[in-house]
């Protein structure tokens, strides 16, 4: 048995001074536990907030890997826990339709063979092929194209259940059977970079779309009809609408905090997802990288990832899931509790796993990560096991 120590942050609230208690995988018991069996090994750093292991559902690269080939997925994996990390997607963007299948085959395959001591490999989520190239925002246009029943088909086949969210245009040609195809297959279908009018968006979410890829970025500006009327732009649409879960970047640049906090009152604690969107070069020193596409860019302490041909163009950000913790509680005034929702509980419950991790609750796997005050990682563990500890 393991029996960790600290301020626990549970869905509800924190229980200050309490512990967790894991037996094998699972958690047995939460609280403030003053009996546990002899042999039990405890882990107590006064003072440590220990929070459910981070879950990211869209990020395309981290430390030297991008997501592209299993040795990179592999490598992002045993990153991601010194990053209080336990589960992610491997996203990728601007692929060809043969390097979109091979990517859902290395994702499967590394699913089949998960690594000892990273963080879990939970599916593959595809930004794309089917974007609209108005809105490509970090995408390279010949990448993009409209939905084609025979090649979607064969993406889903490919990634079976192992798909868990595709983010296309639901405004173009073609993509209400893709999203129909999408639900078949319980893909969750997101909508992301669009320029989808109100009309659009209703008739996805009556063929099934439920999710927002990173809300207010790549999304079309507000056009004013006339003087003093204010439409609503596509945001704002997503905003009002009902059924729908949205991903923020809380990154501090990519999202203003107070529009976080706006898409948190307008469409529920329990419907926003914190997601990195990080890149390649994530946790290393300033400087230039490729993306998995070739193109290059570069990164910049509490900046975002640039591409170097015209640095107006955002790529993605350098967040890992700490700090997207700490700047929701920071710079959006979140509590602990409301703060770990969006990390770790909703994102599990929008690809279907929030009965078996998420939040530190009797029962679920023990997928746990442990914080200093200054929201660094000093140990993390993956289903029951310490995969990371700070040196
Ligand atoms: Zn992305």
């Amino acid at each position: 048995m393991l029996f960790i120590k600290g301020n626990i942050v549970t869905p509800t609230r924190v229980i200050n001074k309490g512990g967790v208690l894991i037996e094998k995988d699972k958690i047995v018991k939460v609280g403030r536990i003053k009996k546990y069996p002899p042999l039990t090994k405890i882990f107590d750093i006064p003072g440590s907030t220990v929070v459910p292991g981070f879950i990211d559902i869209h990020m395309h690269g981290l430390g030297k890997y991008t997501t592209k080939g299993k040795k990179n997925i592999i490598g992002i994996s045993n990153l991601e826990p010194s990053y209080g990390t336990t589960g992610f997607l491997p996203t990728l963007a601007c692929a060809t339709h043969k390097e979109y299948l091979q990517f859902l085959q290395d994702v499967k395959d590394v699913i089949k063979d998960q690594p000892e001591k990273g963080a879990k490999i939970l599916g593959a989520h595809l930004e794309g092929p089917y974007i609209n190239p108005i809105m490509k925002g970090g995408m390279d246009e010949k990448y993009l194209r409209l939905p084609d029943k025979k090649e979607y088909q064969e993406l889903i086949r490919a990634g079976g259940r192992d798909l868990k969210i595709m983010t296309l245009s639901p405004e173009l040609p073609g993509s209400i059977g893709l999203i129909k195809s999408l639900r078949k297959n319980n893909t969750v279908a997101s909508l992301g970079h669009s320029m989808a009018k109100e009309d659009d968006v209703r008739k996805a979410i009556r063929a099934g779309l439920t999710h927002i890829c990173h809300l207010f970025n790549a999304f079309p500006p507000q056009k004013p009809r006339e003087l003093g009327v204010r439409e609503p732009s596509l945001a704002d649409i997503c905003l009002a609408m009902d059924g729908l879960t949205a991903e923020v970047n809380p990154d501090g640049i990519h999202v203003h905090p107070l529009m976080i906090r706006l898409a948190i009152k307008a469409m529920g604690l329990e419907n926003i997802v914190a997601i990195t969107d990080s890149m390649m070069g994530t946790g290393l020193p300033e400087g230039t990288y490729r993306m998995s596409d070739g193109r290059k860019f570069r990164t910049k302490k509490g900046d975002v990832a640039r591409l170097v041909e015209n640095e107006r163009i955002i790529v993605g950000s350098i967040l890992t899931m700490n700090f997207a913790f700490k700047n929701l509680v920071k710079k959006c005034g979140l509590s602990f509790s409301q703060a770990s929702l969006l990390t770790s509980l909703n994102p599990a419950r929008i690809i279907g796993l929030d009965r078996l991790t998420g939040s530190i609750e009797v029962g679920k796997k023990a997928d746990i990560a442990v914080l200093d005050s200054n929201f660094e990682c000093l140990m993390t563990f993956v289903e029951g096991k310490l995969v990371y500890q700070k040196t």
